[in-house]
């Protein structure tokens, strides 16, 4: 960060979270007994705006994961320019086996736990890693019915009956198109003739795979996907192209693709670090943090050219220093996947409006935020003679640490 000259109290400001919650959430279980969840809230910065970020629910949730992913919430925010700043929570939990009862007591006893700390102009959580709309219409009424009023905006990623707004579901995925879309034509390359490999069937997954074919008319190689009941993960291949929207008619809620049905349908079925090594133009994981280390980077085929980051945090600083060696286009994670929350900032527009949009707008309006994001990062890479990661921290940076002059906090 030597290149934008912070002073020592800005660095630090932007080295340390400006507040953490962390706490213990008791549920009721349906068998009579009482177990202790443990849940986390890290706001990291709000000079731009009220704390913005996901809540995840997995069993490997730690105050520290959240902390992470609560500064590149900061940075996520800052890129696309979007007046947030950055939060993230948690509960260390198995959601697999809750019964809906028990998520939901677990979901309204993490609001009673924050309820004092969050608000439409303090914090807003989201849905994140098993965490979605429903969550988010629980964790709404606890809220309200703590408050005794409505207040739509203190949560997004809401059921649209509760005034979500129309395309959130499929907003990172979207986002994440966009970015490859930009970065093949940065690149020259014509995007219908590109393949990929696509690691996650989530949320996220499922979009960006629905998109990419549809829209820039690559071919899916394979998909990787985790298998609960087998408790490894899988990667699915199909030469002539994996079809997403057979494979999500497969796939179930926690984004696992049913194996038996694939292999009828004449999918490949190989083990689930496949998708790392498979011969494509475009990588995209889109599951988890640390995927491509120091360790695996080897594996990744010469001949990929973009590694699209749709999870958050999925590549190691090693791992990354290694691929930029050898000049692989790298769109970083903050940058590529921060479709999630513009549109989660377009959905409190909304609810503060009480006006809502029709999904053809929100889409219009998240490409150019996206188009134009990644344009900052890519001018500021080429002007700066840095890497992409480099280039949109440079970006982000620049702006928090200005808003919090301007604050007179430094
Ligand atoms: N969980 C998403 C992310 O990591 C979205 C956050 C939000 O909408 O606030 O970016």
């Amino acid at each position: 960060m030597e290149i934008l000259e912070l002073d020592d109290a800005t660095h630090e400001m932007l080295r340390w979270p400006m507040r953490e919650l962390q706490f213990t959430i008791p549920v009721r279980m349906d068998d009579g007994s009482t177990r202790v969840f443990h849940g986390y809230r890290v706001q990291y910065n709000d000079a731009r705006g009220p704390a913005k970020g996901g809540l995840r629910f997995h069993p490997l949730e730690t105050m520290d994961t959240v902390r992470a992913l609560s500064a590149w919430m900061t940075w996520k925010t800052a890129v696309v320019d979007i007046p947030l700043g950055g939060g993230k929570g948690g509960v260390t939990c198995t959601p697999r086996d809750l019964s809906l009862g028990e998520k939901e007591r677990l979901s309204r006893g993490y609001i009673r736990r924050v309820a004092n700390f969050i608000g439409p102009e303090i914090d807003v959580p989201a849905p994140d890693v098993y965490t979605d709309p429903q969550v988010m219409a629980w964790m709404l009424d606890e809220y309200e019915t703590i408050q005794g009023r409505h207040v739509p905006g203190v949560i997004t990623g809401k059921p649209l009956a509760l005034g979500g707004s129309a395309g959130r579901g499929e907003a990172t995925g979207i986002g994440v198109v966009v970015t490859i879309r930009e970065a093949l034509k940065a690149l020259q390359i014509v995007s219908n003739q590109t393949t990929a490999a696509l690691q996650g069937f989530g949320n996220v997954g499922q979009a960006v795979a629905i998109h990419y074919v549809n829209k820039l008319g690559g071919k899916l190689l394979c998909v990787s996907s985790w298998d609960h009941e087998d408790k490894v993960a899988y990667t699915f291949f199909k030469e002539d192209g994996a079809d997403p929207v057979f494979l999500r008619s497969i796939t179930d809620s926690f984004g696992t693709i049913n194996k038996a049905k694939a292999l009828q349908a004449g999918y490949d079925v190989r083990d689930g670090d496949a998708w790392r090594a498979a011969e494509v133009d475009v990588l995209i994981p889109a599951a988890l943090e640390n995927m491509i280390t120091g360790h695996t980077v080897d594996e990744i085929s010469p001949r990929v050219k973009v590694l699209a980051e749709a999870a958050n945090g999925p590549t190691t600083p090693e791992a990354d220093l290694a691929l930029h060696e050898r000049g692989v286009f790298v769109i970083p994670d903050f940058l590529c996947n921060a479709g999630g929350v513009t549109v989660s900032y377009f959905e409190q527009v909304q609810n503060a409006y009480n006006f809502y949009w029709p999904e053809d707008e929100v889409h219009h309006r998240l490409d150019q935020k996206m188009t134009g994001a990644f344009h900052s990062v890519h001018d500021m890479a080429q002007r700066m003679k840095v890497h992409n990661r480099l280039a949109a921290y440079l970006v982000s940076v620049e702006r928090v640490a200005r808003a919090m002059k301007l604050r007179g906090w430094v």
